[in-house]
């Protein structure tokens, strides 16, 4: 198998460069171009070309591969498919905004939670990603922003300086499942490439112990919470997870860790219709009652609640709801004195919701 000179240590990476007669320095300079996120040898122009075909021929750079790249119509959007060293895939989004550019981070390949509205589980779980697998999809993001320019490292800079300044771990998988290698990665994050805490969230379906690791481990990140449903029966119809920890439980967590860190709490609410018999769709989560009792739980919190329109999955029997329905749940919420917003769709023309491109590539192969 190919060494990954990523997942080498300097010293490791001065061993490999020094054994093939190449002087020292060369490790300084390869890593340079690692941490530009270089997706093959023939880019690292300052090293001499019969290295660059010798290093082709027995490493990779990265520990994930570019297998497709996606460019969304809003020309904003770019959704990545990567390979890693056993075969898995799993997907990246770089989202470039008005405030900066973010990139969706996947943590698992594949998952376990089951929920009933999302593509990412449908496969089951893979594994966990490594340290070195979540950094370099931040890296995979940043070579397609900045290239071969270096990366510009000014303490609370500009994030609109070009280069990736926020991430969501957001993409497929669990990432409380998964904690401490999220913490070394988002450590890294932070050290490395000089994202700022409040510029990283951290996604979750409400498991309650790492929540509350999150919260000892005591970064000032942000939190969000899917939360999908405001009541137990409703919830566990659609996310297993509830079955295990109830609303009022995930909620009191994550009140208690955005306490900490006097920061604003994420809710994640996706609205569901379903069909019924003859065909018209019904309100299955977004009915006047569920937001009544949405507001009634967010009352006196710190709160933004993110409605967002389903991201259809071919196997999945859920239905969109209209447009005038997600305004009406969001007047009700508004009225009732909760900050909300509709969460805009990006790149659903290039399956860029929760592990649709995965899927379907899977299911090709
Ligand atoms: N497991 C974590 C993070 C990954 S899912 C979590 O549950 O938060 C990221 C977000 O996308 C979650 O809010 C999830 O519920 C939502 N999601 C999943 N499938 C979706 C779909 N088809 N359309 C819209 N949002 C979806």
């Amino acid at each position: 198998m190919k060494t990954v000179l990523f997942n080498l240590t300097d010293g490791e990476l001065e061993k490999f460069v020094t054994d093939l007669s190449q002087p020292r320095f060369r490790a300084k300079q390869i890593r340079e171009w690692l941490n530009r996120g270089a997706p093959d040898f023939a880019s690292m122009k300052n090293l001499p070309e019969d290295f660059r075909s010798k290093l082709g021929e027995i490493a990779e750079t990265l520990p994930v591969k570019i297998v497709k790249k996606l460019e969304s119509s809003d020309n904003q959007t770019t959704k990545f498919l990567l390979e890693l060293g056993d075969g898995e895939q799993i997907e990246c989004v770089l989202m470039r905004t008005t405030y900066g550019n973010s990139v969706c981070v996947s943590s698992q390949a594949g998952c376990a939670m089951g929920c009933k509205f999302c593509a990412s589980t449908l496969l089951g779980l893979k594994r966990n990603l490594t340290v070195n697998e979540m950094f370099a999809q931040i890296l995979v993001a940043q070579w397609e922003l900045r290239g071969d320019k270096v990366r510009d490292i000014k303490p609370n800079g500009d994030a609109n300086n070009g280069d990736v300044s926020h991430i969501v771990v957001m993409g497929t998988g669990e990432p409380l499942q998964n904690t401490e290698n999220v913490i070394g990665f988002l450590e890294r994050a932070n050290t490395e490439m000089n994202i700022s805490w409040r510029r990283i969230t951290v996604s979750t379906c409400g498991i309650v112990p790492g929540i509350n690791d999150l919260n000892k481990w005591g970064r000032p990140i942000n939190l969000a919470i899917s939360l999908h449903a405001p009541t137990d029966e409703l919830r566990s119809s659609i996310m297993p997870i509830n079955n295990k920890y109830k609303v009022r439980e995930v909620l009191d967590a994550a009140f208690a860790f955005s306490a900490t860190h006097n920061r604003q709490l994420m809710i994640e609410y996706i609205l569901l219709g379903k069909k019924d018999q003859d065909g018209s769709i019904v309100l299955y989560n977004a009915n006047e009652d569920h937001a009544l009792k949405l507001a009634e739980l967010m009352r006196g919190h710190n709160v933004m609640v993110n409605l967002i329109p389903w991201n259809s999955v071919d196997e999945r029997d859920f239905a969109s709801i209209s447009g005038n329905a997600v305004h009406r749940f969001q007047d009700i919420l508004i009225k009732n004195g909760i900050h909300t917003r509709i969460r805009r769709e990006r790149g659903a023309d290039i399956g860029s919701a929760c592990g649709q491109l995965r899927l379907k590539n899977a299911k090709k192969g």
